[in-house]
């Protein structure tokens, strides 16, 4: 898939891009953070931390980056391994179809480039999980090609800078976005570039209060001429999301719970989850609860832990979590699932809403 951008759009700016970017450059060379996948160039260090980095901050990331390069010190070892295997490791980094698409992407580079990363947009696009942006960091980080980038930092520090007062998701502003983006970046020294507009974001124009007094673009910023910084970019228009209903049991025997896994495919697939089931609208959780406890093959009596609610990208979860305490010689169907210590829970690869469940059982 080509990069789609629209050449009716307009791609000027009211100051010199060159003087600019000369001048974040000069800012990242005492300013810039110094980051465990910067000390190289390898593109599968540069395309893994990319992928960790979406939707997370550094500080989670960096434990499990030194973790991942330890169990897969090369893409051939990440495509050899289980998936099972990268779910477990990836456990509580979260939006686990980045882990899953991290293990199709290392089968591709290995299958379809001899285990070498391309360094062209398109083709880098073409691998599970890998965006227009994610290809322009890996392109430019690893392979010096210049090729812009437009995360959710640099959409931040663009939307500012040209003061953009529309919707900063619309497609006439992803279009517009890309061209500006694809404006600043310049032709030389594009991999200090990249890093530095991504530390600028994550640093000094950051989300709530942005610290235009110490940034290097302040002269150029529109959004500070105007005053108006904190309001943009604009915020969404939060949609109604549709509800869904279940309820889940914590099934424990002998200090351990039972767990079972989730199918690899489709939503939150290949995580581990609590036996669950659907609450139709007007049924009591608690009689949907007690039918998945006689589905498991057995009888008990049931506690309500009470309800926690997790919001998904097109649905809201409201999770009724009933805990069921086994009594020898009482077996559930163990076929389908595992036994998992308590104090091992943590470290499991639940799914977002069991995980945020557990919460319930201290109380
Ligand atoms: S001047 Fe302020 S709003 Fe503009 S880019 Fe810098 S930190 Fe962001």
């Amino acid at each position: 898939m080509k990069p789609d951008v629209n050449p009716s759009s307009h791609a000027s700016a009211p100051f010199d891009p060159q003087q600019l970017s000369r001048a974040l450059l000069d800012w990242y060379g005492q300013a810039g953070r110094d980051l465990p996948w910067r000390q190289t160039r390898d593109p599968y260090r540069i395309w893994l931390s990319e992928i960790m980095l979406q939707q997370t901050t550094v500080a989670a990331v960096i434990g499990y980056y030194q973790r991942f390069l330890e169990n897969f010190p090369t893409v051939e070892h990440l495509a050899a391994a289980p998936q099972e295997a990268v779910i477990d490791l990836w456990a509580g980094l979260g939006y686990y179809a980045r882990a899953r698409n991290l293990h199709a992407a290392a089968q591709r580079v290995v299958e379809d480039f001899a285990g070498s990363f391309p360094a062209e947009i398109d083709e880098l696009m073409s691998l599970p999980g890998v965006g227009r942006s994610t290809a322009g960091a890996i392109s430019s980080l690893a392979f010096e090609r210049r090729a812009p980038i437009l995360d959710g930092n640099v959409r931040r520090i663009l939307c500012r800078l040209f003061a953009w007062q529309d919707a900063p998701r619309s497609s006439r502003a992803e279009k517009q976005l890309w061209l500006w983006a694809d404006l600043l970046t310049p032709g030389q020294q594009v991999h200090d570039y990249t890093q530095a507009i991504m530390d600028l974001g994550a640093t000094v124009c950051t989300p709530r209060s942005p610290d235009c007094e110490s940034c290097p673009l302040s002269s150029f910023c529109q959004a500070r001429r105007q005053g108006i910084e904190q309001e943009l970019p604009l915020k969404p228009k939060r949609k109604k999301v549709p509800v869904r209903t279940e309820a889940a049991l914590l099934i424990c025997r002998d200090g351990s719970y039972f767990v079972r896994r989730r199918q690899a495919s489709g939503l939150l697939g290949g995580l581990w989850e609590f036996p669950t089931i659907s609450v139709p609208e007007g049924k009591p959780p608690e009689q949907q609860a007690a039918q998945l406890l006689r589905d498991q093959g057995v009888s008990g009596r049931l506690k309500s832990l009470g309800k926690i609610e997790h919001l998904y990208s097109h649905f809201r979860l409201e999770l009724h979590l009933f805990h069921a305490n086994l009594a020898e010689p009482q077996l559930v169907n163990e076929e389908s699932g595992d036994w998992c210590p308590a104090d091992e829970l943590e470290n499991l690869a639940l799914h977002g809403a069991h995980k945020k469940g557990l919460t319930l059982l201290g109380g």
